[in-house]
């Protein structure tokens, strides 16, 4: 494994990008507009140089960095690498569809990962030329500092391909974990579980939003209690992923609260609009 081509350079595929190009993999980074892919290069620059500020990245590593990572709007240009990444929006159309392109231009196999955090890898890899080389790699946001990655098992996915992408995770300082093809995966269904009970136990007046909070940062040694995260990863988000899980998983647990829709309806969304469980100062 030697190149890693990522598609899409936005949020995740610049993240994705330096964390390949950091554990020395050569990385040709792809969006379609040139200023997109400019974008994604000066956010890398910019994550790396703070990290030289702060003592975690060297000089060295920095240039090492940037000299390993190549910007591209030309899908052309990432032939023969080993292994795409794919950080394209998330529609089931758009990721078949960026499948089947590179297909197109690469005869020789290829692992296809996919960074989706909510559709189903068996689903995206359907009607695929090699299913067995199609997996889930579920990076966190932001990825430069979030150690965890979920790989993610679909129908097909063999287990040489969990083994390669797992050393890529690997090499790339994180820490993985392998999950089953199931709306949610480990992560989302856990954390939005959580914090739907928080949000539920606000409603009932159980205890202040602070207090709940608490709770779980100095009793269960959580770095954020759920409603401060949620503050932080918006309501509407929350919402949104709370209703496709109650929809797919059929769960009570995942219906979303009233307290919750009636905050997204007067447009406290968390901290990107001042506020949400808690009154956030700047924007
Ligand atoms: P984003 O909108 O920031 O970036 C997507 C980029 O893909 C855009 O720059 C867009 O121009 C580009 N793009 C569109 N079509 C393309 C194509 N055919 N080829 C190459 N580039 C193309 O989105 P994001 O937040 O980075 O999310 C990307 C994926 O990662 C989604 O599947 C999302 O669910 C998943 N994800 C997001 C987060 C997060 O916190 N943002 C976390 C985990 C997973």
């Amino acid at each position: 494994m030697r190149r890693v081509a990522v598609l899409g350079a936005g949020t995740m595929g610049h993240g994705i990008a330096q964390a390949a190009a950091a554990a020395g993999f050569e990385v040709v980074l792809r969006d379609l507009e040139e200023s997109f892919v400019e974008k994604g290069l000066r956010s890398i620059e910019s994550n790396l140089n703070k990290g030289v500020e702060r003592g975690k990245v060297t000089e060295e590593e920095r240039a090492r960095t940037l000299s390993n990572v190549r910007t591209t709007t030309r899908l052309e240009e990432t032939t023969g690498s080993d292994l795409f990444v794919e950080a394209v929006p998330e529609r089931l159309d758009l990721k078949r569809e960026t499948l089947r392109a590179v297909e197109r231009l690469n005869p020789a196999a290829f692992i296809f990962a996919t960074n989706t955090s909510s559709l189903s890898i068996s689903e995206i890899a359907e009607g695929a030329r090699r299913p067995d080389l199609v997996v889930g790699l579920h990076f966190f946001n932001p990825v430069h500092l979030m150690r965890l990655i979920e790989i993610v098992v679909g129908r097909e996915t063999s287990p040489e391909t969990i083994e390669a992408v797992r050393a890529v995770a690997v090499r790339m300082k994180k820490e993985p974990i392998v999950v089953k093809d199931v709306p949610g995966f480990a992560s989302s269904r856990l954390g939005v579980a959580l914090g739907l009970e928080a949000m539920r136990m606000v409603e009932e007046g159980v205890a202040a939003a602070k207090d709940i909070d608490t709770a779980m940062e100095l009793g269960y040694n959580h770095p954020m209690g759920p409603l401060r995260l949620t503050d932080l990863v918006g309501l509407d988000v929350r919402l949104h992923i709370a209703e496709y899980l109650h929809a797919k998983l059929g769960s009570e647990r995942f219906r979303p609260p009233d307290i919750l829709r009636r905050m997204v309806a007067e447009g406290k969304l968390g901290k990107k609009s001042g506020e949400g469980f808690y009154r956030w100062e700047e924007k």
